[in-house]
């Protein structure tokens, strides 16, 4: 038989462990297994080890043999099953120290012959639950492996021992660490070097190692050298596979036909001839960018990036306008059915009587702007079906009901995908694919995003930032307000009525529904549940702003009702609106210049900023005040002030990255991605990710197929296939 990366580890590895690694690890192949890397290395003499065990933690210690008490235990009078005066048990109580001289007690019940090999000298990896005994940390019945000894010098075990990385993997109770190392050195050693997939002048221009040898050195690293070429090995190829998926398919797309829509056109002309104001330079010069690409025969796949209220949707809705003069169609996709509802009467009213194509006394060049969302009534939905079949509707917005069969597009040629954090890029192909021929495609979103992530998430669309605000605006001031200070919430309350008093609007953000909602409150031990929408009204209600109208807005609303309150709101007719995160994505109301975010802390940096960003829109000043009883000096209390100090969101974004988990990053946007990226660090590789991009651009430009680098090819053709895969489940 000869064994590869693809041999069924059932094959190769005994019943107990292949079933094991499949049921427990999902490991199923030989290369699953080899690509179960460790998620650290243990050390003889680790620092942190003994010192830093905390009850409960199940753990992986590597230390040494002091002594081996027998103890003879007999039963105590207590607990079910116990017999006062029974037998006595035999009890080998075994204590290990690390090399700083931290002891740990290991306990063995009936187990005396264990003394013969745990004697005093040995080293051993050690793992199990910690548990505490009369003040003391002990590990009872731990399973364990002692470390090879040297016969002839004792020794020269431990010296040997002493330069040794020993890897810990992610393991489960049925395997240890261990069990899973000696599994991955029988594959190893079974495994014939697998051709390596990296391009060979790239790998000697890097100074890279050979696949087979950075195989080994992760898994049984000689030194924290070759361990971190190893690693650096592999990263380069995690980085240099994706960055060419996500290359080859960009310069696919761009080989696409599309429609050509020509610049103007009698529509825009209308509009941009009735824009009470005028356009920001970088509004100008994105709006000029994305022209020419409408214009152009090949699709564009653009990432328009701007702080919330930078006039975004303003740039988009002249593309939309450039593209439906020429008789296509723009969709415009919103993440919830609150932006898509504001979208549609924000830009129907922008539009005026250019929107009411088809009715007697509007203009020629009118069109018409359909809303198609999940709670439309069936009538209506007819309605709007045929309107977008027709090409009566030249717009059509909507959430991801959009995505559904049954809406058919006359000729979809340009879609809009607003605040693309909450769509992953398959949505965006979902309805990509109800076009006839690709359409153009601009994404926007208000959440900054680094370069590397910008390069990753989104690496196959070309970006544009709008970095400044439209005039006139006036930036928000943020403040922290103790929570548990009752004068500074009487300031807070009276803030706000101070806003309404001047003829202006707030809101209160809350982090919970509350009612019978079930969620994970974080209500264990002594915190109190988060903060709720349901009861922060009554409270408000009853007592600090009594006198004035107060709405209510969150997710469980049913449409119709969240529509009517969005309205009352915008019209002026609810002062205060306490509200959930439903209103963080793109909310407008200009007349809002207040904001009280009560528990703040629960929400993320970005999350915060985008929240933020309703009040200021108009010409008042904004002032956000962020309620938390985080205390000072905590990480919470931390973010709260670096949401305070800046309005700069690229600064928040990175900040907010810092504390995210990669595969969150990743998650949402690239299914296939995070499986694939184990080593690679979206925040702490970004030199190695920039590098990559480049060669694969070189790589494909040379060779779009990838032909003269078949190893490489078969890797992208994988991860690209994956992605799809998902997409058919999706
Ligand atoms: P974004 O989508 O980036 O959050 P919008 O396009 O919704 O921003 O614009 C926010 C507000 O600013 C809207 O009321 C819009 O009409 C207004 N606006 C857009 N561009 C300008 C401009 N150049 N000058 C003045 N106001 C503008
Ligand atoms: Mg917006």
């Amino acid at each position: 038989m000869t064994i590869g990366l693809d041999t069924r580890l059932r094959e190769v590895l005994g019943k107990k462990t292949w079933e094991a690694l499949k049921d427990g690890l999902g490991l199923e192949t030989v290369g699953d297994l080899i690509g179960h890397y460790p998620f650290r290395y243990a050390q003889r003499g680790e620092r942190t080890d003994l010192g830093a065990l905390e009850i409960g933690e199940d753990v992986t210690v590597a230390a040494q043999v002091r002594a081996a008490v027998q103890k003879s235990f007999v039963p105590k009078g207590r607990g079910r099953g116990a017999r006062p005066g029974g037998k006595p048990r035999d009890l080998l109580e075994v204590i290990v120290a690390d090399e700083a001289g931290r002891t740990l007690t290991l306990t063995f019940f009936n187990q005396a012959w264990r003394a013969k090999e745990l004697v005093a000298g040995r080293w051993g990896l050690f793992a199990g639950k910690v548990a505490q005994f009369r003040g003391r940390l002990q590990l009872n019945s731990p399973q364990y492996q002692l470390l090879a000894e040297d016969a002839a010098d004792p020794g020269s075990a431990i010296q040997e021992f002493a330069g040794t990385l020993i890897p810990v993997y992610p393991a489960t109770a049925e395997l240890p660490s261990w069990n899973i190392a000696k599994a991955i050195h029988t594959v190893l050693d079974l495994v014939p070097t697998p051709p390596d997939p990296f391009p060979r002048a790239l790998r000697e221009e890097l100074k890279l190692l050979g696949y087979g040898t950075a195989l080994r050195q992760i898994h049984r690293p000689e030194s924290h050298e070759a361990l971190g070429a190893a690693k650096k090995r592999l990263k380069w190829q995690e980085a240099l596979v994706m960055q060419a998926v996500l290359v080859r398919r960009k310069a696919e797309a761009a080989g696409d036909a599309a429609t050509a829509y020509a610049r103007g056109g009698a529509l825009l002309d209308a509009f941009d001839a009735r824009l009470p104001f005028a356009l920001t330079e970088g509004q100008r010069q994105v709006g000029d960018e994305i022209a020419a690409e409408l214009a152009g025969e090949h699709p564009m796949h653009r990432l328009l990036q701007g702080d919330v209220g930078s006039g975004k949707t303003l740039v988009a809705l002249r593309a939309m306008l450039q593209v439906v003069a020429h008789g296509g169609q723009a969709a415009l996709l919103a993440p919830t059915e609150v932006l898509a509802a504001q979208h549609h009467r924000s830009i129907a009213d922008m539009l005026g009587d250019l929107a009411r194509g088809g009715e007697l006394g509007a203009p020629p060049e009118a069109t018409r702007v359909a809303l198609l969302t999940g709670s439309a009534t069936a009538a209506q939905r007819r309605t709007v079906l045929d309107e977008v079949k027709t090409n009566t509707a030249g717009i059509v917005i909507g959430t991801h009901a959009l995505l559904y069969d049954g809406v058919d597009f006359a000729d979809l040629g340009f879609v809009v995908v607003d605040e693309q954090h909450r769509f992953g890029v398959e949505q965006r192909d979902a309805l990509r694919a109800k076009a006839k021929r690709t359409p153009h495609t601009l994404v926007m979103t208000a959440t900054p995003i680094p370069r590397t992530v910008a390069m990753t998430v989104y690496g196959d669309l070309e970006t544009s930032r709008l970095t400044e605000l439209p005039a006139g605006r006036t930036p928000i001031a943020t403040h922290v307000v103790p929570y548990t200070d009752q004068r500074w919430m009487t300031r807070t309350w009276n803030r706000v009525r101070e806003e309404v008093a001047a003829g202006r609007q707030a809101y209160v953000v809350c982090p919970r529904i509350g009612g019978d909602d079930v969620e994970d409150g974080g209500g264990n031990g002594d915190k109190r549940p988060p903060l709720a929408v349901v009861d922060v009204i009554e409270h408000l209600r009853g007592g600090p702003l009594q006198d004035l109208s107060l709405g209510l807005l969150h997710g469980r609303l049913d449409a119709d009702e969240k529509d009517r309150v969005m309205r009352a709101y915008a019209a002026g007719e609810i002062d205060v609106l306490v509200a959930t995160t439903v209103i963080e994505v793109g909310v407008n109301v200009p007349n809002a210049t207040a904001m009280v975010v009560l528990d703040a802390e629960r929400f993320g940096i970005s999350q915060l900023h985008q929240l933020r960003g309703r009040v200021g829109r108009g010409a008042h000043p904004g002032l956000c005040l962020l309620v938390s009883e985080a205390a000072e000096g905590t990480s919470s209390r931390e973010r709260l002030d670096a949401v305070a100090s800046t309005t700069d969101g690229f600064a928040l974004a990175e900040l907010d990255l810092e504390q995210r988990r990669e595969g969150d990053v990743l998650g949402a946007a690239q299914s296939g991605m995070k499986s694939h990226v184990k080593l690679l660090s979206l925040l702490k590789d970004a030199d190695i990710i920039e590098a990559a991009r480049a060669e694969a651009t070189a790589l494909i430009a040379a060779d779009p197929q990838l032909k003269g680098e078949p190893g490489l090819a078969e890797l992208v053709d994988d991860l690209a296939a994956d992605r799809g895969e998902f997409l058919e489940k999706g």
